[in-house]
């Protein structure tokens, strides 16, 4: 079994760092920390919690191009948008900085008592399980609500992106967080699955694959621990006949290939109407190949190498089962170790890889519908559901289909995007439990209702 974890640079495969798993020893003493500093945390004013997020965001701001830089290195997003990210962190932290007191304010319910309320406390040391794709962003957004409601948290970080999590660790620790407040664990998986055991860890909250999810869940479950579950995707773009393509097609594009494709809410399927279809596919065509391939540390670059060697492969098999049941390439496809280069099939029917698996890499799969009617049944012709997005200048008809979409976000003339105001989830294969804005707080909270006669 595994000791240690080794992190390589996926641009030019050279190792970065070795690290130790932590032992069970190190794990139990991890965890008595945590809950240690979760009862005295609990005691805390919500102000003084809130306090610390903006040190905490000043810390992230002052830092960005270092913390930016790692992320690069790690799993080889361009840096610009390694930097992007660091900053959406710190929006998170003002959002939360401004709103936790409210969101946890007692909710006054009128009821024949004499007073009868709501109070939200928190639930204990709650797990994080989390992936490489955005690495700081995915952890922020689990962790600044799960510690505003007085919880305090372990991080189970993805192990491509171990220094990563240790930064994160030591960013709340310098922004003046108590110790115990987020502690990584080096963990094995089996290691994961003990601590869900425990009867310290109160919930899990994992990002991740579905098969993740599966595993994660079914442990949780046997041990009767709530989680949430943020899995894959496989998010249509529906392009109607009347979408404005000069408007919106950039958004289109960013909305398959930014982080080099490796966003659960991509664009992985577009979806176009018969009458638009030639004009989409020639004006995309050219998008995609305008965009600026090249080493991750250059600032002008768009696309870089994808996290790790084995994710381009995979993609490449998709690819490769998909152009085997009848797909055309109609641009791209070469690959080079983790590079893959951006690729557009066509051709594409419901029994292909690239139409009913997630395909997490520079991907997309362009499917002809003869009318929005149809358009929106391929659209739900997935066991995914995290969002959908529509390109169309009727927008009352696109909001009135609103009703019609099972998915956990519908998105009108844009890209399908996380904010800390909206509330973030998926539903049927892409897991359950909502994220940011105060469905986010609520998440890891025991919602007491209070009773006086
Ligand atoms: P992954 O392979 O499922 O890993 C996610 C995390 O789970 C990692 O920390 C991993 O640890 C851990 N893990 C995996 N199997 C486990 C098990 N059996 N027991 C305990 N821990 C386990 O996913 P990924 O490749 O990192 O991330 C890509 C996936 O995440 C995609 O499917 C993407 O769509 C999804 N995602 C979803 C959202 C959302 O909000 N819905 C956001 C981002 C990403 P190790 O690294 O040690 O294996």
């Amino acid at each position: 079994m595994a000791t240690t974890i080794t992190t390589t640079n996926p641009y030019n495969n050279a190792p970065l760092k070795t690290y130790a798993l932590n032992t069970n020893k190190e794990i139990a003493l991890i965890l008595e920390q945590a809950q240690t500093t979760q009862h005295k945390w609990q005691a805390t004013k919500i102000k003084v919690r809130t306090k610390l997020l903006k040190k905490l965001k000043h810390a992230l701001l002052n830092e960005k191009e270092t913390l930016g830089s790692l992320v690069t290195q790690e799993m080889g997003k361009p840096i610009s948008q390694s930097i992007a990210e660091i900053e959406k962190c710190a929006w998170l932290c003002d959002f939360y900085r401004k709103n936790t007191e409210d969101f946890l304010a007692d909710a006054l319910i009128k009821t024949d008592a004499h007073e009868s309320f709501i109070s939200y406390d928190p639930l204990g040391v709650i797990l994080g399980v989390m992936p490489w794709n955005y690495p700081f962003w995915q952890v922020f957004r689990f962790a600044v609500p799960t510690l505003m409601a007085g919880n305090t948290t372990l991080l189970k970080h993805a192990s491509n992106v171990t220094g990563c999590a240790l930064a994160i660790q030591q960013l709340f620790e310098t922004a003046g967080f108590p110790k115990g407040c987020l502690q990584t664990v080096l963990a094995d998986h089996q290691q994961v699955e003990n601590l869900i055991e425990d009867h310290r860890v109160k919930a899990v909250s994992l990002t991740g694959s579905e098969l993740a999810g599966r595993k994660i869940a079914e442990i949780a479950g046997r041990n009767l621990k709530k989680c949430v579950l943020e899995l894959g995707g496989n998010n249509a773009c529906i392009v109607l006949a009347d979408a404005d393509l000069n408007t919106h097609l950039d958004t289109m594009v960013s909305a398959r290939m930014q982080n080099t494709g490796q966003s659960c809410i991509a664009a992985k399927r577009f979806i176009v109407e018969a009458p638009i279809y030639e004009a989409f596919l020639e004006k995309f065509k050219h998008k995609v190949a305008e965009l600026k391939i090249g080493d991750p540390n250059d600032p002008d670059t768009q696309i870089g190498v994808m996290a790790r060697i084995d994710l381009a492969e995979t993609l490449q098999k998709q690819v490769e089962e998909s152009v085997k049941l009848g797909a055309t390439i109609a641009y791209g496809n070469t690959r080079k170790e983790a590079f893959y280069q951006p690729t557009i099939l066509t051709n594409v029917s419901s029994e292909m890889p690239v139409f009913n698996e997630e395909t997490f890499g520079p991907v997309a799969a362009i499917i002809k519908a003869e009318n929005a009617q149809e358009a929106y049944a391929l659209n739900a012709a997935t066991r995914f559901g995290l969002g959908t997005m529509v390109f169309t200048e009727n927008t009352h008809a696109a909001l009135n289909n609103t009703d019609y979409i099972e998915d956990g976000a519908y998105f009108i003339n844009d890209m399908v995007k996380s904010d800390p105001r909206l509330p973030f989830g998926g539903t049927k294969a892409s897991g359950y439990g909502r994220e940011l804005s105060q469905e986010g707080i609520f998440a890891f909270v025991n919602k007491k209702t209070v009773y006086l006669k």
